[in-house]
């Protein structure tokens, strides 16, 4: 059976110190999951999990340059941990969560926060303001084989190498296994998806020709240069 039109590669990233890839299934992003940016984003820092999606086409592997996206003034980028899952499962305790997890990487939920703006507005979706094309950059994963599951350590970005983000894993609303239990009770979570466990404070807006390093200690660290509008 051939299919009618060209077959394309499945969104992967890479796995650091391997050859092997991993290939990306869906991208689910917790809001608001560390309390000052949660305040920063008008909340009160006692918000429950509430999650979006991204298309796992908006997946940008390392080294790619990002080109500005059409229909926004305000691109933000949003600074986070990157839970890969390699074995899949529903309603998932907490307490077995990390057995889930394939590794961990470091990515950028970039935003269209004039968009996002509008949607909460006007009572519509968030789609236009998340899930652009290349609007989740992210680095390659770590393997939890080798690095443990990250609880708590640095999570920071530099734009221009003027520091933007600056806060600590342990800074989360709701952990890591937490976000996974809690979601795997409304999807069946499959082997790729990725989770964006939520951003700290300090978001804001970059322009054409900025220079991003993200990091987060123990994991990893990305770099991206914003391009010219295509
Ligand atoms: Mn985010």
């Amino acid at each position: 059976m051939a299919y009618a039109i060209p077959l394309w590669s499945p969104p992967a990233l890479p796995v650091s110190d391997s050859k092997d890839l991993f290939p990306v299934r869906r991208i689910f992003c917790v809001g608001r999951n560390y309390v000052e940016h949660q305040k920063e984003m008008g909340g009160d820092g006692r918000e429950a999990p509430f999650f979006f999606i991204k298309s796992a086409h908006a997946i940008v592997p390392p080294g790619g340059k990002v080109a500005y996206p059409p229909k926004t003034s305000n691109l933000h980028y949003e600074t986070e941990m990157v839970v890969a899952i390699a074995k899949g499962g529903r309603r998932i305790p907490a307490s077995e969560a990390n057995a889930h997890i394939f590794g961990y990487g470091v990515g950028l939920d970039m935003t269209r926060r004039d968009l996002q703006q509008w949607g909460k507005d006007h009572g519509r979706p968030w789609d236009f303001g998340k899930d652009f094309d290349q609007a989740a950059p992210c680095s390659a994963l770590a393997p939890a084989a080798r690095i443990g599951h990250p609880a708590k350590g640095a999570i920071r970005l530099a734009v221009n190498d003027k520091l933007r983000q600056d806060a600590d894993l342990s800074d989360m609303i709701w952990s890591v296994p937490e976000q996974i239990a809690y979601l795997s009770e409304y999807y069946h979570l499959e082997p790729g998806d990725l989770i964006f466990s939520g951003t700290p404070a300090g978001v804001g807006a970059v322009k054409a020709g900025d220079r991003l390093l993200a990091s987060v200690d123990g994991v990893g660290s990305l770099e991206v240069t914003i391009a010219p509008a295509e």
